[in-house]
């Protein structure tokens, strides 16, 4: 797990810019963002505002999965899944609540980003029904007519206007700003009325997103007024973390809590980074990483997430993770690095984004699981599951399984991670917060750029980036260089490589003209990190590594309704044996283990997609069984593997196959350590 620094956290805080070297005039690297500044009554700067929605295109690798994800249920689900296509939202007579404002939330950067006129044109459809069936009061039209006299909980709302947001931002739209405010308004005065509780109380600050998207369009002052009752009528997280057990791992099928709810988890970073630009408090700056380090020391797993199945649930590999809490964690990220400027949260993003994020997708994006488990060797309906709240069904690849929120939830991952790869500095200039193949369009200095981001990271170590202005310019690019890039270095046209410090943003501040290329490399190592039980996994940059098992897929739940292909239900069980010990030396994992690139797949994150490949050293554990449907727990494999009675030495060694986690479907990452 990348470690927090908090130094360099608080240097971005601060805005404690450390320029390493500025001779010859043209390469400087510092450590952290633009300064924010001050507050002066309104609201205080981001680090990094992104770009509005379609400066950034996905290109190569990315783009074949942005048209995955829309070729598969995101583009569909609103012709067939009656939450979403017979939404109270649309007019219809389904779910009135969270469903379709989910759908549209990742919906509509995908249909933007891909240029997909039939997903765009549908979008606006039910975009003018919200719009148009908006109440004179304010409400639209899903809130209870009757709602003054009844208690209704704003999650939707609050929910409702930051999709909105996002679609006046796409397309420019006046009538959808003018919604946007209309509700607002109405919420600022039936807050005094009906206090938030239950979700909204929990997801107060995802206001916030819109509030502060209308407040820099129209200047309202009481715009902030609502941000402030929000804040004070919602949750504070920090006494949460204080007062609440949060270090305690619910029980196999213990209480269901709100406090240690994993979405809630997930989404809640960011209120630090949305309250920061209210009043600029620095309790709020210190506050993000605190929370993360929190659920990392106490449910952290390997794939840059914490674990809640559904509540929080341990660092045990075997507990699993919603697909709503990786989402919502990434666009907690994404929110964290814009505001803060703190190359942590990038780092983070991208462990998140590659490896947590694919993995509980399938490969061709048509089914989904509820739960992730690091190490997963089935999913099947399990009467006999483990999790700490969850359904026997949680684990499959399907439609909805245990519940539907992910399913109208998960489509927003992709896109806003794409949308956010390049943000502009508050000196006019571009950071790269991701790295991944894209096209950048923005106006610098009164200068169109485009930036051309060429690579097959994270499955390769070098990024070519070509920067075209319309004219001779004077511009910074601020590169992130990850905190395990040792030796990451830079090279601008056929000028002498240069060295980038890891865990900063390096700034790259020259006249461009024409064409340059600009030549990255961000170098691979592979390590070892010990885990829960003294279990051992491999990571290499931002990519962990499991192996890779073979896979049937069985339809289940046919009777179902519309579970008809391509979006059906499906179990996968294990067709080569997964039971094994990894024999590695920690300090120098480079003996045994051998990685080969191989071309990224159609599908990049598939078992046959993958672009890299590892060769390692195990020995089975003929004593680790599956149990209760699970790869068993690792103190079941302790007994085999460290019992000097019955030792596994006498197992021949093999060679495995380790592939990235997120082509995985199943898998096994968190490894049993053998030394010989
Ligand atoms: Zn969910």
């Amino acid at each position: 797990m990348c470690p927090m620094d908090r130094r360099a956290f608080l240097a971005s805080v601060t805005g404690g810019v450390a320029a390493a070297s500025m001779d010859a005039g043209v390469d400087v690297m510092v450590h952290a963002g633009a300064q924010p500044t001050a507050p002066t009554g309104g609201l205080v700067d981001p680090a990094f505002r992104p770009l509005p929605l379609g400066a950034v295109r996905p290109a190569g690798w990315l783009a074949r999965q942005l048209r995955l994800q829309a070729d598969g249920l995101s583009g569909s689900l609103d012709r067939f899944w009656p939450d979403v296509a017979q939404s109270e939202w649309f007019g219809g007579t389904a779910e009135g609540w969270e469903r379709a404002p989910y759908w549209l939330d990742g919906a509509i950067p995908l249909a933007w980003l891909l240029d997909d006129g039939p997903l765009k044109e549908r979008i606006t459809g039910y975009v003018d029904y919200i719009v148009s069936h908006q109440r004179s009061d304010g409400w639209y039209s899903p809130y209870p007519v009757h709602a003054v006299g009844k208690r209704y909980d704003l999650w939707a709302i609050l929910l409702a206007n930051k999709v909105l947001a996002q679609y006046h931002e796409a397309t420019g739209d006046p009538r959808v700003l003018e919604s946007v405010v209309k509700s607002l308004r109405a919420m600022l005065a039936g807050l005094d009325r009906t206090p938030l509780y239950a979700w909204g109380r929990f997801r107060w600050y995802e206001g916030l997103v819109s509030i502060f998207y209308a407040y820099e369009r129209t200047g309202e002052p009481w715009l902030l007024d609502l941000a402030r009752k929000l804040r004070a009528q919602g949750v504070d997280f920090q006494t949460l973390f204080q007062a609440e057990d949060i270090a305690v791992p619910s029980p196999r099928r213990g209480l269901w809590k709100w406090t240690k709810h994993v979405v809630n988890s997930a989404m809640a970073p960011k209120a630090s980074a949305l309250t920061w630009r209210l009043d600029g408090r620095a309790e709020d700056g210190d506050f993000a990483l605190e929370m993360i380090e929190m659920l990392d020391r106490y449910h952290g797993q390997v794939n840059g997430m914490f674990s809640g199945d559904e509540t929080l649930s341990g660092r045990n590999p075997l507990q699993g993770t919603e697909l709503c809490a990786v989402v919502e964690f990434m666009y907690s990220l994404e929110t964290l690095f814009s505001v803060f400027g703190n190359p942590v949260f990038a780092d983070r993003l991208e462990r998140v984004a590659f490896n947590a994020l694919p993995a509980t997708l399938s490969p061709d994006m048509w089914s989904h699981q509820y739960d992730q488990q690091v190490n997963q060797v089935q999913c099947t309906i399990n009467p006999e599951h483990g999790w700490s709240t969850n359904g026997p069904e949680s684990n499959l690849f399907g439609l909805e399984p245990n519940y539907g929120c992910c399913t109208s939830n998960m489509h927003q991952g992709w896109p806003k991670f794409a949308s956010h790869l390049w943000m502009k500095t508050a000196d006019e200039g571009l950071v790269a917060t991701s790295w991944a193949p894209c096209r950048v369009q923005a106006r610098l200095r009164d200068v169109d750029v485009s930036v051309s981001v060429d690579t097959d990271y994270p499955f390769r170590d070098t990024i070519r980036l070509t920067v075209a202005p319309s004219r001779r310019a004077r511009f910074p690019l601020l590169l992130r260089v990850p905190a395990w890039a040792h030796g990451a270095t830079v090279r601008v046209a056929s000028g002498a490589e240069m060295p980038m410090t890891r865990a900063t943003l390096h700034r790259l501040e020259r006249e461009w003209d024409g064409s340059t290329d600009v030549w990255i490399r961000l170098p691979m190592r592979s390590a070892v990190s010990v885990r829960y039980n003294e279990a051992v996994a491999v990571e290499r940059g931002p990519l962990v590594y499991s192996l890779q098992i073979g896979e049937q897929w069985t339809r289940v739940n046919t009777d179902k309704p519309h579970r008809e292909l391509p979006h059906a239900d499906f179990e996968i069980r294990p067709t080569t044996p997964w039971n094994y010990g990894l024999i590695v030396d920690e300090r120098r994992p480079e003996d045994s283990i051998r990685f080969e690139e191989r071309p990224v797949g159609e599908r990049p994150f598939s078992p046959d997609g993958a672009g890299v490949v590892a060769t390692a050293r195990g020995r089975r554990i003929p004593d680790w069984k599956i149990v209760r449907g699970w790869a068993g727990d690792l103190s079941i494999a302790d007994l085999a593997w460290a019992d000097p009675e019955r030792p596994v030495t006498d197992q021949p060694v093999e060679e495995i196959t380790l592939i990235p986690y997120g082509c995985t479907n199943i898998r096994l990452t968190e490894f049993p350590h053998l030394r010989t």
